[in-house]
C-alpha cells in the first residue's frame, strides 16, 4: 500500500487504501450531503467509483454512513461492518449518542441542529459481518479489522501491518487537550479497546475526525485514563 488518501468532508475523514489487486478500499463515507464533494475529490485523485471494491464502516453513526447507500449503489462495492454496527446499518439509524460532558453536549446540540439527519440514514444491507476480527488479505490489504467497542457498541478499528491504524471514533482529534471521543456508550469498553489498539505496533492512529495521532500521544491518554 502506498500512503492512504485522506478526504475530509463535513468534518469527517474518509480514507482510501490501495489494494495490491489494483483497486481501492474505502473506510467510512461522508454525511448524506457530502456525496458530490466526495465524487469531486475522487476525480481529483483520478479514482473512478468502480475502482472502489470494498467499503469498511467503522461504526454506524450517520456522519460515517450518510452516503453509504448511494456509494454502494454507485460503486458496486461490498460493505463490511462489525455485527452490532451492521444491525444499525440495516435499520438505517444510529444508536442515540451518549455525551461525556455538558460542554460537549452543547457542541453536539449545535452539530445536531446543523445536521438533523444525524440519527437517520438510508438503510444498507451489509455484505460481510464479523464479530471479533476480520482478515483483509483476500482484499489485497495486509492487515485486519478488529472490534473496538466503547464509542459505540459496534465500533471497529483497521490495523495495517505497516504500523498504522484507522480507528473511526475510538479516538478523536479535534482538541489539542484530549483524544477521548465526545460520545461514549461504554467507557470501560472504550478503555479495553484502547488496550487492544495499542497492542498493535501502529505508530500512527488515523481518527474519523481530525489529524492523525502519534503512538506517544495515545500512550499518554491511556496512562491518564488508567489513573
Ligand atoms: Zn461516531
Amino acid at each position: 500500500m502506498t500512503e492512504a488518501i485522506k478526504i475530509r468532508i463535513g468534518g469527517t475523514n474518509i480514507y482510501l487504501l490501495q489494494s495490491e489487486f489494483n483497486f481501492y478500499v474505502m473506510i467510512d463515507t461522508p454525511i448524506s450531503t457530502g456525496k458530490n464533494k466526495l465524487l469531486q475529490k475522487l476525480s481529483h485523485y483520478g479514482i473512478s467509483p468502480s475502482q472502489i471494491k470494498l467499503i469498511i464502516i467503522t461504526h454506524s453513526h450517520t456522519d460515517h454512513t450518510g452516503s453509504l447507500a448511494f456509494l454502494k449503489e454507485l460503486t458496486g462495492a461490498k460493505v463490511i461492518a462489525q455485527q452490532k454496527a451492521a444491525a444499525y446499518i440495516e435499520m438505517g439509524r444510529s444508536a442515540q449518542p451518549v455525551l461525556t460532558n455538558q460542554f460537549l453536549n452543547k457542541l453536539a446540540d449545535k452539530y445536531l441542529s446543523r445536521h438533523p439527519e444525524f440519527n437517520k440514514f438510508e438503510p444498507v444491507k451489509t455484505d460481510i459481518i464479523f464479530n471479533e476480527e476480520y482478515e483483509l488479505s483476500e482484499w489485497g490489504i495486509k492487515g485486519k479489522i478488529i472490534s473496538t467497542p466503547g464509542h459505540s457498541k459496534g465500533s471497529s478499528t483497521i490495523i495495517l501491518e505497516e504500523d498504522v491504524s484507522f480507528v473511526g471514533d475510538a479516538l478523536f482529534n479535534i482538541s489539542p487537550f484530549t483524544i477521548t471521543p465526545p460520545i461514549i456508550e461504554d467507557k470501560a469498553e472504550l478503555h479495553k479497546s484502547w488496550q487492544k489498539m495499542i497492542k498493535s505496533s501502529s505508530q500512527y492512529f488515523y481518527p474519523g475526525h481530525g489529524p492523525r495521532i502519534s503512538r506517544q500521544r495515545f500512550l499518554k491518554a491511556i496512562k491518564k485514563a488508567s489513573k
